[in-house]
């Protein structure tokens, strides 16, 4: 049975005893220690342990939750789902590096916008394989940002996304194994654009992957808080899925965009009325 694992933040403190009541100003977050300081200018080091063996979630069903199969997002990424660690158990799954060719582009800011994957090489023709064993959630065209694209589910949790393909050769809620091909690749675009998510917030791909070699960094890989910070800053959101309670004004000020673009990007009216899972388009 595969499952991914919730942490519990273990914290050891490892600086100062402090007596009197202190009031925090601040976090500073780096892989898996956090620095806080206080208000009287001292400090101290949190360090978090994910706990692998704490409150597990069994994943064997993994098209229970948000099981989505029209969009490259399951639901909205979102920094509020990132706050406990994670660790994505690979136990002896096999995997496959995506595409053959080598890394050209990483993930972080690039020209002042997030690049949320990696980038692989691709000459015309080139396969593109599946990461790991999982079942495909999305397949097809996704619109302008990702192209053709395929989503696959894997057994851990996690979520792993192949974008700008030229033919896309598997379909929606097909099982594939790792290193089967889901499609080819390097005529519209020379290369793929690879991401990792958890629970649809990406975090970057070398985490999980060695690029020099395609082997797995580790059969399990913590993941924290921190990997996600970014998303504190930019909202790169292309979507979203209307819930329960929306309302246009109220999607168009979460995602810092006019209700009169959101109108004009998916051909409603301000008065229109939202249904519930229907996909807006934010952005062009
Ligand atoms: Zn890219």
């Amino acid at each position: 049975m595969k499952r991914i694992s919730l942490a519990i933040a273990l914290c050891s403190v490892c600086a100062l005893s402090f007596a009197q009541v202190k009031t925090p100003v601040d976090t500073i977050s780096r892989g898996n220690l956090s620095i806080i300081l206080y208000d009287d200018k001292s400090w101290q080091y949190i360090e978090i342990q994910p706990d692998v063996k704490s409150a597990t979630i069994d994943t064997t069903d993994i098209k229970a939750e948000n099981w989505v199969t029209t969009s490259v997002y399951a639901q909205n990424p979102d920094y509020a789902r990132t706050k406990d660690a994670s660790v994505i158990d690979f136990g002896n799954d096999s995997c496959s590096f995506p595409a053959k060719g080598k890394v050209v582009s990483s993930f972080g800011m690039r020209s002042g916008k997030m690049h949320t994957g990696i980038d692989i090489a691709l000459k015309s023709g080139d396969a593109v394989f599946a990461a790991f064993d999982g079942i495909v959630r999305f397949a097809g065209w996704s619109g302008s940002k990702y192209g053709n694209a395929v989503v696959v589910r894997h057994y851990n949790g996690l979520e792993t996304v192949y974008a700008h393909l030229d033919d896309v050769k598997c379909k929606v809620n097909q099982k594939v194994n790792a290193g089967e091909i889901l499609g080819f690749g390097g005529k519209t675009s020379n290369h793929l654009h690879f991401e990792t998510r958890l629970k649809d917030n990406a975090f970057d791909p070398e985490l999980v992957f060695n690029t020099q070699t395609g082997a797995l960094v580790a059969d399990r890989i913590p993941i924290y808080a921190s990997n996600f910070d970014y998303m504190k800053f930019v909202d790169n959101s292309q979507y979203h899925i209307v819930k329960s309670g929306d309302t246009l004004y109220g999607i168009a000020r979460k995602y810092k965009v006019s209700v009169k673009q959101i109108c004009d990007l998916n051909g409603i009216k301000e008065s229109s009325i939202l249904s519930v899972g229907k996909r807006l388009k934010l952005r062009p």
